[in-house]
């Protein structure tokens, strides 16, 4: 596959120059990949549907082709993969995708590990170690530390700002050994990303450690994020007459948003195939793509603390992708798009297990309340010519091409639900009054002794550190 750049057209990269560069610091614009090739006609009318591992390998197989030969890609696939996402029905003609059954309880293990598995790969016959550098506000951090944790030829030091993360969070970060560790930083979110980046321009410490960044945007993380979409829709196809009695229902995808890179990946799913027929863009208070869909005009924004903190993010990186796929009246007819502040959040979680009896997080949450209204009525107010006012929580004003389907009860939404209840506790247990359920693997975390080193936010000295202790 030959991958592209969405600042200049005429840029032509494999996918190792593509994994191994992050971005193209040359543009400062994003990979992605020329063309989205078709699945094989015979995988996708399968039933039952594949299983998730023979949809990720045939899903992967092009983008790799050529770079990683076929028994290496199984390998990677199956070492990364010894969880799957669980399509779980809330009521008849809503689904919950889980996709928080991976070590750190949260969508991003299925674009970390992978993104992990073919960085080791491509690194494979180097007699040095590639120094992975990561600054993290939370969620991030631990998908990565945990996805690179005893991979070949791979070192992480992750930077987080000291007493700014849940105590969870703090755990799921600092308890690593080996090839992976915490440097806990006297200063803000901020400051540690500008340490790393300061890290990845100094060219002597580049002449001494062979240094890489594992940040969302890195393509690896995107494509591998599209396996779960594809292997959903499949399955919800397959099953939905059963549950419904609707043959062959419009499939919206319901997507809780920050970076969009989640979102991202569904377009590719659809565009090789998946039987999907939209989208909603659910965001919290920090919606610039909302904005964007409702008024035509893009502005990026410093983001604001809600209680869906892992999509607080106010300048979303992957529009720059969004927009390199689609023009603005293509991606109003594909999404529709929402948001919620906190106060609806919490009324959101609650509300989901009062008409479910499912306790969904705060994330997963917004797109409950999203589906629920949409199909409750408000898509067909808004096709009536009845618009919210966007500048209030709910729906943005353009009716997408799958609306009529909604109002004439052929669809079936699908919520993603992006981490596990459990992570965000307190808000859970205040919404509902009693607590999530703590998968095994969060308690045994909590548990672990904290092996985090203190770092004043000083670059001098943590380079230092760096060059004395890798
Ligand atoms: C990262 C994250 C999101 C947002 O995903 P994007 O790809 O940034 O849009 C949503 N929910 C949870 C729990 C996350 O960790």
């Amino acid at each position: 596959m030959i991958y592209t750049d969405t600042r200049d057209s005429s840029v032509k990269a494999d996918f190792r120059t593509a994994v191994m560069g992050g971005m193209n610091q040359a543009t400062g614009g994003l990979y992605i990949p020329v063309e989205f090739p078709k699945l094989d006609k015979a995988l996708l009318n399968k039933d039952p549907a594949p299983s998730f591992r023979d949809v990720a390998f045939n899903m992967a197989k092009p983008y790799v082709e050529g770079e990683i030969p076929d028994n290496d890609l199984a390998a990677i696939i199956a070492d990364a993969y010894p969880f799957q996402p669980k399509v779980v029905p809330a009521d008849a003609i809503s689904y919950i995708m889980e996709l928080f059954h991976g070590p750190t309880c949260a969508f991003k293990d299925f674009g970390a590990r992978f993104m992990a598995r073919t960085m080791s790969y491509f690194n494979r016959n180097e007699d040095t170690p590639l120094h992975i550098l990561v600054a993290t506000s939370g969620d991030t951090g631990s998908a990565v530390g945990s996805a690179f944790h005893n991979v070949p030829g791979l070192d992480v030091t992750i930077l987080y700002p000291d007493g700014k993360i849940s105590p969870l969070q703090e755990k799921q970060l600092s308890t690593f050994t080996g090839n992976v560790r915490a440097l806990k930083v006297k200063g803000t979110f901020d400051d540690c990303q500008k340490l790393v980046k300061t890290a990845f321009t100094d060219n002597e410490l580049r002449g001494k450690l062979r240094l890489s960044s594992a940040n969302s945007i890195n393509i690896a993380r995107l494509l591998p994020q599209s396996f779960y979409y594809m292997y959903s829709a499949l399955t919800v196809r397959n099953r939905s007459a059963m549950d419904n009695k609707i043959q062959d229902p419009a499939i919206i995808m319901v997507v809780p948003s920050g970076n969009f890179g989640n979102l991202t990946s569904g377009l590719i799913a659809r565009e090789m195939g998946a039987p999907i027929a939209g989208f909603v863009a659910a965001t919290n208070t920090n919606k610039t793509i909302p904005d964007w869909i409702a008024t035509g005009d893009y502005n990026a924004r410093p983001s604001v603390e809600t209680y869906a903190n892992a999509m607080d993010v106010g300048a979303p990186s992957n529009y720059e992708r969004i927009k390199a796929m689609y023009t603005l009246d293509q991606v109003r007819e594909l999404f529709a798009s929402y948001w919620l502040d906190n106060d609806g959040i919490k009324d959101a979680i609650k509300s989901c297990n009062d008409k479910t009896g499912y306790i969904i997080d705060p994330h997963g949450a917004i797109g409950w309340q999203a589906w629920d209204d949409i199909r409750s009525g408000a898509m067909e107010k808004l096709i009536a010519g009845e618009k919210n006012d966007w500048n209030k929580p709910g729906l943005t004003p353009n009716v997408p091409s799958w609306g009529n389907e909604v109002v004439k009860k052929n669809a079936v939404g699908v919520i993603l639900e992006t981490a596990s209840p459990a992570k965000f506790g307190s808000i859970v247990t205040d919404a509902i009054g009693k607590e999530p359920p703590m998968p095994d693997r969060l308690e045994a975390v909590m548990r672990l002794p904290d092996n985090a080193i203190p770092m004043e936010n000083d670059y001098n000295q943590f380079k230092d550190w760096l060059i004395a202790n890798l």
